[in-house]
C-alpha cells in the first residue's frame, strides 16, 4: 500500500510517503520561531502547524512523484505530544481521508519511534523480537520489551526528566541554543570527559532520573562562575564532554540491567537522543561486551518525523487496524 504519515506532535511539522516498507519521500520543518525562547512554546508550535501543514504534505506528494489518489492510506500522530501540536495533525489528517475516501490510521509517537527500525528493513539485518529498545527523546526515557509489532511493554522509564530534557536544560545553563543535544554532541568531540565529575543517580531497578545530574552541573557551574567569570566559555568543550558522558552512562548503566534481567540480547535504541554519537558508539560495545546483536536507527529517522509514523501506517495497514473518525488527539497516551 501507499500511505502518507503525518506528524505533528511538538515543533515540527512533517508529511512522509510510504510503499511498503520504502519511503518514497520524508518532508520535515522544523520551527525556528522557539530557540529564542529556550524552549517549545506550545501555542506558537500549533500556530506555525497550521501555516505549514498544507505545503508540507504537498511537497512530500511531490517529492514522491505520486498522484494523491494513489494514496491508500493516511497515517497520523494521535499523541503523545502537546495538545494543540496533535489537534492540527489530527484535524488534516481527518479531513483528507474523508475527502480521498480512504481510511485512518493513529498512531503512538513512541511506537513510531521504535517503528523507525522496520523502515525499509534489510532481510538480512532484520531486527527480531522479542528486543528491548532504549527509547530516549525529548519528552520520554523508557526501556521497552518489544515482543511483537503490536505487543509491547514499558519496563521501566524516568521518574523526572527525559535524557533528551537533560541534554537541552543543561545546555540552556551552558548558554547553548534550543535544541541543545545535537550541540553538546558536537562540542564533546573535542572535549576532555574526564575533567568534570557529576554524580549518577543511584536508582535500583529499570528507572531513571536526570534532575539530578542538571541542579549539580547548575550548582557547579554557578559555584566556579563567581571565580572566573568566563569559566563556561573557557571550559566549555569539557563541560559538555563530562555531560554527556554522565547521561549516557546513566543510560547504559540500565539498558545493561535490563538485558540482565530478562535475557534478551536484541538491543535498539530509538527517539532523538539516539542520534547520539557516543550513544550509539557505546550501545554498538555491547556487541563484544555482552554478546548482543545492536540495532541503530539511520541518523534522519531518531528525531521526530513523518517516515516512521507513516512505516507504522504501513504494518497496521496490512494487520486492518484501522481507525475511525471519532478518534481524537490525546496528548498522554501510552504505548
Ligand atoms: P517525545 O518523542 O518524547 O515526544 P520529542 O518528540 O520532542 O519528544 P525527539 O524529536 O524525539 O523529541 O527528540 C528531540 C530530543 O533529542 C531533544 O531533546 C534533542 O536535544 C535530543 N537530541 C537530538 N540529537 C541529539 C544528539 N546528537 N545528542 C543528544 N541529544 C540529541
Ligand atoms: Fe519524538
Amino acid at each position: 500500500p501507499i500511505i502518507l504519515g503525518i506528524e505533528s506532535s511538538c515543533d515540527d511539522t512533517s508529511a512522509a510517503i510510504i510503499q511498503g516498507k520504502k519511503i518514497l519521500s520524508n518532508v520535515v520543518s522544523t520551527q525556528k520561531i522557539h530557540q529564542d525562547y529556550g524552549g517549545v512554546v506550545p501555542e506558537l508550535a500549533s500556530r506555525v502547524h497550521l501555516q505549514n501543514i498544507v505545503p508540507v504534505v504537498h511537497q512530500a506528494i511531490q517529492l514522491a512523484n505520486i498522484n494523491k489518489k494513489a494514496i491508500d492510506a493516511i497515517s497520523f500522530t494521535r499523541g503523545p505530544g502537546l495538545l494543540g501540536s496533535l489537534l492540527v495533525g489530527t484535524s488534516f489528517a481527518k479531513s483528507l481521508s474523508m475527502s480521498l475516501n480512504v481510511p485512518l490510521i493513529e498512531v503512538n509517537h513512541m511506537q513510531g519511534h521504535i517503528f523507525a527500525h522496520f523502515i525499509e528493513e534489510d532481510e538480512k539485518k532484520n531486527i527480531c523480537f522479542p528486543f528491548l529498545c532504549l527509547t530516549v527523546s525529548g519528552g520520554h526515557t523508557q526501556i521497552v520489551k518489544v515482543n511483537d509489532y503490536f505487543d509491547m511493554e514499558v519496563l521501566g522509564e524516568t521518574l523526572d526528566d527525559a535524557a533528551g530534557e537533560a541534554f537541552d536544560k543543561i545546555g540552556k545553563l551552558m548558554g547553548l541554543e534550543y535544541p541543545a543535544g545535537p550541540m553538546i554532541d558536537n562540542l564533546s568531540q573535542i572535549g576532555n570527559k574526564d575533567k568534570f565529575k557529576f554524580p549518577l543517580p543511584k536508582l535500583k531497578g529499570i528507572k531513571f532520573s536526570f534532575s539530578g545530574i542538571k541542579t549539580s552541573v547548575l550548582y557547579f557551574i554557578q559555584k566556579e562562575v563567581e571565580k572566573n567569570p568566563n569559566f563556561i566559555k573557557d571550559n566549555l568543550e569539557d563541560l559538555c564532554a563530562s555531560v554527556q558522558k554522565t547521561i549516557i552512562s546513566a543510560l547504559l548503566d540500565k539498558i545493561k540491567l535490563a538485558i540482565k534481567i530478562t535475557g534478551i540480547k536484541n538491543v535498539a535504541i530509538a527517539g532523538g537522543v539516539s542520534a547520539n554519537s557516543e550513544l550509539r558508539r557505546e550501545i554498538i560495545k555491547l556487541e563484544s561486551d555482552l554478546n548482543c546483536k545492536t540495532f541503530i536507527p539511520k541518523f534522519e529517522y531518531t528525531t521526530d518525523n513523518a517516515a516512521m509514523i507513516a512505516v507504522v501506517g504501513s504494518i497496521k495497514y496490512e494487520h486492518h487496524k484501522f481507525s475511525d473518525l471519532k478518534t481524537v488527539a490525546t496528548a498522554r497516551y501510552k504505548i
